[in-house]
This record gives structure tokens, sequence and C-alpha cells, in this order.
């Protein structure tokens, strides 16, 4: 498919080839000890447009930890379960904080900035927890993911989770903190469980993208013809994506790549070009933010070729 007169495969390797003297740069989440072990030197991406088409380089089948990517699709699943509810329990604005910030909490009476924060997320899988047993919510959020990548080889990767909880203090105060105001109704242990689960879900750079091509389709899979959310749903998880997808560096992102997008720890970038494609970098070096180095660089040159920034 031709975009600003250039095919969209043509672009990926430009991208790739101009990526690798930068491949490797950055460095590896360190804190989740199975995220660790991963080769700082990987580097996939892959492209899938509205009408479907599938474009990939380098590494773009090998599954990898999606982390907090995860966290787009669970919020669509709450969204789903509780509508606008949910907005009682977590916040739509950008942090300008840490990843896994405490200090907000305290001032806003246990309410999440955003869904896309750790609290917020753990209060999302809290609300996807109610009235089930986490394997049951696990089975719902796997199956998720399997239907919208077409793609039932999708799993979640047990020793990342196991790593997750055995290091996760942090995740576990804010929870418990959260608890205290109320804004927790599972046992936190469970809900914990929950959101250290989805983080470890393994996917390629190709499952992801077409996962989140109904976000770039008005809310509809143009491959399996079937409506995710509403047109006004996708939009608005987009917004989210575009003003809190990246911690303290989403204006950071929106100002280079200027597209909807969620990092994760593992490396991961889903960035969604609306009416376009939905586009998945990976490479696991990350910034000093915790987003992933190179697949920042690498999807603000895409953006720059393709012309396909939000802004213009
Ligand atoms: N599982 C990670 C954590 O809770 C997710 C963080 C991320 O991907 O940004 O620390």
């Amino acid at each position: 498919m031709p975009i600003a007169s250039q095919p969209v495969q043509d672009i990926l390797h430009e991208v790739y080839h101009e990526m690798q003297p930068h491949i490797g740069e950055g460095k590896v989440a360190d804190y989740i000890p199975a995220l660790a072990r991963i080769d700082p030197k990987k580097f996939g991406m892959a492209v899938v447009t509205a009408e479907g088409e599938v474009f990939t380089v380098g590494d773009a089948a090998e599954p990898f930890s999606i982390q907090s990517v995860s966290k787009v699709f669970t919020l669509t699943l709450a969204l789903g379960r509780i509508g606008a509810g949910l907005w009682s329990r977590v916040g739509r604005e950008p942090s300008g904080t840490a990843f896994n910030s405490i200090v907000q909490l305290e001032h806003e009476h246990g309410i999440p900035r955003n869904p896309f924060i750790n609290a917020g997320a753990i209060v999302v899988a809290d609300v996807l927890l109610a009235g089930h047993q986490p394997r049951e919510t696990l089975g719902e959020i796997l199956q998720f993911f399997r239907y919208l990548s077409g793609d039932d080889s999708v799993y979640i990767d047990e020793d990342v989770a196991r790593s997750e909880q055995a290091t996760g203090f942090r995740n576990a105060a804010l929870a418990n903190y959260m608890s205290a105001f109320g804004n927790i109704h599972n046992p936190v242990e469970k809900t914990l469980g929950v959101y250290y689960h989805q983080c470890s879900l393994a996917m390629s750079c190709e499952q992801l993208a077409k996962a989140g091509l109904f976000l770039a389709n008005g809310g509809r899979n143009p491959v399996s013809g079937l409506t995710v959310v509403t047109r006004e749903r996708a939009r608005r998880i987009n917004a989210l994506m575009i003003t809190c997808g990246h911690y303290d560096a989403s204006g950071d992102f929106a100002f280079r790549v200027g597209l909807p997008g969620k990092s994760g720890v593992g490396g991961g970038i889903l960035a969604i070009a609306p009416g376009k494609a939905s586009i998945a970098v990976w490479s696991p070096g990350l910034n000093a933010n915790g987003n992933s180095a190179t697949g920042t660089r690498a999807l603000e040159l895409f953006a720059k070729k393709s012309g396909w920034s939000v802004f213009g």
C-alpha cells in the first residue's frame, strides 16, 4: 500500500537499516530478574495496515514480554465490563511521574492518575477480577489477546510472572496503599497475581500489531470484520495512549513520534496511526524513563517517513 509515495515495506527496511548503529542502546530492565536475561541486541518491528496487510523486519516473529503494553487491552476489557464507572476509580490525566510512583496516591485519596501507570493498571486488574477467581480472569485476558491477534499461540510466561511476584515490592505497596482507601476490592494478593500475569504475556511484534489493529480502525478489526469497541471508545483509548502511554515521557513521545503509543519495560511499544495502521516495535534496551530507547527512535523515524503523525 503506498503511503507518502513509498510502500510501507520500503520504509520499514530503511528504518531497520538506519537503526543498526543504535541496536543494543539503553539498559535492559533488571529489576525483574527474568527480564535481565534478554539479549539487548534484539530488534523487531511490524506494521499491520487498516486493510490487514502485514509488514515486518528483524525479530518481529519472536515473542517478548509485553509488560505494560498489556494495560491498553485490560483497560479495553474493563471499560467493556463497567463502562464509565471505571472513571470513579481511575483518573485520566498524565502523571508526570515514574511508572511505579506512589507519591500522587496520597494526595489523590488512592485514585491513580490514569490506567497506564502501575497503580492504575492494578485497579483495572481489580475490576476484571470482581466476581471471578484469578484463573478465570486470566483466562479471559488471554482469550482476548488470542482473539485479537488471531493467534492461539499467545501465552503467559510463568517464569516472568513468578519473577515479578518475587520482586514486586513496590507494586505490593501501591496495591496495599490503594486498598487502605477502599480502591482495591479483592484480596491484594489475588489482584496483584492477575496484574503480574497480564504483564507476563509473551507476544511477537506481529501478534501485538494485529491485536492493536482495532484501535487504528475505529474499534473494528478489519481482518475478522468484528467490532471490538465503539468508534468513540477507540478514540478515547487512543487519547489516553497519547497523553499517558509513556509515563513521565509521554509528552516527549508525542513530540517526537506524534502517535498514540504504549510502552512496556520489556522494550516493546505499540503505536496506533488512526485510520492507517497498528505498529509494534521491540528493542529491549530502555532509556532513563523506562521506555525502549531504540524502539522510540525507530517509531520517530517511521512516523517521519510515513507522514502518519496525528499532528499532520
Ligand atoms: N510489570 C511491570 C511492573 O509492574 C510493568 C512496568 C512496565 O512495563 O512499565 O513493574
